[in-house]
């Protein structure tokens, strides 16, 4: 799927499961709680796509999300795409085919959205608020670059910088410092999941199976047949699935936070009564 796609869908996961969470396990966050997870979760949703590198010399190239803050996440995207490349190459087995480069390898395995899951509660847990504030900054710059990818495009990274500046101070702001921020973690890796969700629906698939070797294949790409893949940047993704991913974002937060509206409109039997 495309970036847009992709960090729709990490929002409108967070979203349902905020729903969920709150629905099924009385677990309730607050607003602020649940737009930083939405937006994490978006960006978070578009990290395994940095590993798309383009030409940093010529500030060329790359995903969506690597032209986030400009030749700064350019460079990153090479060299993720380089250090995935080398794990591919070290853990290859003898029929997976020989590669140059890394896209689709390391980033998008379950072993990496754990380890980014973990590396960001890690951080949030021992460096506190300002870790926080530089985790926000960074996931709500890949956010907003996913979400409003033409606005994004024509403000440049220098606009798109400066908001995810300003989102990351408002939030460090209202944020209470004195614990810890462990949903952060899940927010990232659970964007991660979903992006590798949403690329295994396309016919390229994903290693999802790494690192477990399955026939002297370590890095089998595993997606769903030709016949009924979606295709990247067709009608069904573009229309279909985003239409679909935002009814499930605007549903999950008229639950949460108006379900009077839901009265109104009689969804509230479908969205589980409360
Ligand atoms: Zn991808």
């Amino acid at each position: 799927m495309m970036g847009p796609s992709h960090a729709l869908s990490g929002a409108a996961a967070w979203l349902a499961g905020s729903w969920a969470l709150d629905a099924f396990a009385g677990y309730g966050q607050s607003p602020l709680a649940i737009a930083v997870g939405a937006t994490v979760c978006a960006g978070g949703a578009l990290l395994p796509d940095l590993d798309l590198s383009g030409k940093v010399t010529r500030n060329q190239g790359g995903a969506t999300v690597a032209r986030t803050f400009g030749v700064l996440s350019l460079f990153v995207a090479e060299v993720i795409e380089k250090i995935s490349l080398g794990i591919y190459t070290a853990t290859r087995l003898s029929k997976d085919p020989r590669r140059n480069n890394g896209h689709r390898t390391f980033t998008h395995t379950l072993p990496f959205a754990a380890l980014v899951g973990w590396g960001t509660t890690a951080l949030a847990t021992h460096y506190g608020k300002w870790a926080v504030v530089g985790i926000i900054f960074f996931m709500a710059g890949l956010a907003l670059r996913g979400l409003f990818d033409e606005w994004a495009e024509r403000a440049g990274w220098v606009i798109v910088t400066l908001c995810s500046a300003a989102i990351a101070w408002f939030t460090a702001a209202a944020l209470p410092g004195d614990r810890g921020y462990p949903m952060l973690g899940l927010a990232v890796g659970v964007g991660c999941v979903v992006h590798l969700l949403g690329d295994i629906i396309t016919s390229a698939g994903v290693p999802i199976l790494w690192p477990i070797p399955t026939g002297r294949r370590m890095w089998r790409m595993v997606g769903v047949p030709n016949g009924i893949a979606v295709r990247v940047g067709g009608k069904t993704e573009t229309i279909v699935l985003r239409t679909a991913f935002t009814v499930v974002a605007l549903l999950a937060i008229a639950a949460m936070f108006a379900p009077g509206l839901l009265h109104r409109f009689e969804l509230d039997a479908w969205a589980g009564e409360r």
